[in-house]
């Protein structure tokens, strides 16, 4: 029966989601088509998570440039920028990833399809006018940036363009408070551009703990971006090669650009999803059941088109769900609880687990712990930068239920309080825990 169709599987996108969910069914044996409209990767590898980091390390420099002095260097020349080098090494990067993942997907077996997908019927796809049939269809179609709709939005640029800019401005707004809005803040301030973050809300990255934001927002002034919160942008106009951002304020601020980081939404348009029962729910994700099963028996959903949570691991993780639902016994769900994140922001923040405000509203006793210092690097070195660390406890099993971290390494050293978290480690637990001596992560194990 299986083989009246073309395809065992059809998975429509090749990023973090389609690619992990392909290779894997096409190395089980499966007959598996994967169609991508652009590069292979997606969004992480080509305009998300690997081009950004990169960007991060470009943007750390001057300030290693300036500690190292402190540590003997001398700098008889002043180190320069070049900003098409940085663009062009990256672009080289990312080619070598795409190349890696063609052969990824070759050697599972898959059937690589380059084109824009449209689904005809619940098992029926069409690209490039030719039309395909498979027993099951993967929406892995990821999200798009959003950019609301003000006079002028057309002079923005999303994350989509700001890796590839033929130049570097030499001033730039960044609208938003979330992930992107905040690790691009960080990114041009550090290249030397002069940068404003307008936020319309009181607190940047509030899904985070409020101490951390603090502590963020803090640092980025301290190093230059210059924040204004509680601000909407009504207007964006055009004066020769200039731009006049127009704030709700009654003030405007001129720059070369502006970057919109105002989220992203699910990738749906076009899709064909009227030849389907496939439904939306009010922000135009996909509505999956527990095993990403949309409301077409034969049609699933994974990654950032269903909006959970929009982070590659978790991409990952649903894509290995899914296989194990569809071809394997066992039947393992993605746990949503304790997802690590960070944002590469300067400083950098990194959390697992409940902020010290979700704990009070579901536990009657917790004990909140704190640490700030200044990290030893720092100490030669000469720069401005804190640590800090945070840690939320279940008083009445000593069980640890949230770790947040501000500084250095705060992504590293978050990985792998995670683990200890998701293991149900408690306070004794840590305090039993010898340090690693001189370390920053020590401090967790020493939290008084
Ligand atoms: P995507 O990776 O977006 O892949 C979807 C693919 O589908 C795309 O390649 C697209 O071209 C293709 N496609 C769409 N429609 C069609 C069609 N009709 N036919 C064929 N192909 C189609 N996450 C982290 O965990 N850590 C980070 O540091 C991080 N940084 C980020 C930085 C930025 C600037 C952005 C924008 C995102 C970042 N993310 C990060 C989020 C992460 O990139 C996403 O969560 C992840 O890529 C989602 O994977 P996905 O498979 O759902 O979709
Ligand atoms: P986020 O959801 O993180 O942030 C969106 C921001 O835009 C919020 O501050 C929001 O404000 C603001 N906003 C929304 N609509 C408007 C509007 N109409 N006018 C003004 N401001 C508005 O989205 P991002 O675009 O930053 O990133 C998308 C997702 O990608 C993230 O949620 C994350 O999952 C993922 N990502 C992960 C990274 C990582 O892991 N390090 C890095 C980058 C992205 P408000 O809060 O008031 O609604």
């Amino acid at each position: 029966m299986t083989n009246s169709f073309d395809f065992d599987l059809f998975v429509i996108g090749a990023g973090s989601g389609g690619v992990r969910t392909a290779r894997v069914a096409a190395s089980q044996g499966k007959r598996v088509a994967i169609a991508e409209v652009s590069d292979l990767g997606g969004t992480c590898v080509n305009v998300g998570c690997v081009p950004k980091k990169l960007f991060v390390y470009a943007s750390q420099f001057p300030e290693i440039f300036h500690a190292s002095e402190g540590y003997g260097w001398n700098h008889t020349n002043q180190a320069t920028f070049n900003w098409n080098t940085l663009r062009d090494n990256k672009s080289n990067e990312i080619a070598r990833l795409n190349a890696i993942y063609q052969k990824l997907l070759n050697d599972s077996g898959a059937t690589i399809i380059q084109g824009r997908a449209k689904i005809e019927a619940p098992q029926r796809i069409s690209i490039n006018g030719q039309q395909y049939s498979a027993k099951r269809i993967l929406i892995a179609t990821g999200g798009w940036p959003h950019i609301p709709d003000i006079p002028g939005k057309e002079l923005a640029v999303s994350s989509n363009e700001i890796f590839s800019l033929p130049e570097l401005p030499k001033r730039a707004v960044i609208v938003g408070g979330g992930y992107i809005a905040v690790e691009f803040a960080g990114i041009l301030n550090g290249l030397g551009v002069e940068t404003h973050l307008i936020y319309r809300g009181n607190q940047l990255l509030k899904s985070f703990d409020r101490d951390c934001c603090a502590k963020v927002t803090e640092g980025m002034i301290k190093k230059g971006v210059k924040v204004t919160l509680d601000t909407n942008v009504s207007s964006i106009t055009k004066c020769q090669q200039q731009l006049n951002i127009n704030l709700d304020s009654g003030s405007s601020i001129t720059v070369d650009m502006v970057l919109y980081a105002t989220g992203r939404q699910a990738n749906t348009e076009g899709l064909g999803l009227e030849n389907t029962k496939v439904t939306l729910n009010d922000r135009k994700a996909i509505m999956v059941d527990e095993n990403y099963c949309t409301s077409e028996p034969s049609i699933y959903a994974i990654g950032d088109v269903i909006d959970r949570v929009q982070l590659t691991p978790v991409a990952i993780k649903q894509a290995m769900a899914l296989i194990n639902h569809l071809y394997q016994d066992s039947k393992t769900k993605v746990d949503y609880t304790n997802i690590p994140t960070a944002v590469f922001s300067q400083p950098e923040l990194a959390t697992v687990g409940l902020t010290e405000l979700q704990a009070k509203q579901q536990y009657t006793d917790i004990a909140v712990y704190r640490s700030d210092f200044k990290p030893m690097f720092d100490t030669l070195g000469q720069g401005s930068d804190r640590i800090f660390m945070k840690m939320i406890v279940n008083k009445t099993n000593d069980r640890v239920i949230g770790c947040h971290m501000v500084g250095h390494h705060a992504a590293e050293i978050i990985q792998g309080v995670a683990i200890a978290i998701k293991a149900g480690a408690t306070k004794s637990h840590f305090d039993s825990t010898i340090g690693i001596h001189p370390s920053t992560a020590e401090e967790f194990v020493m939290l008084k």
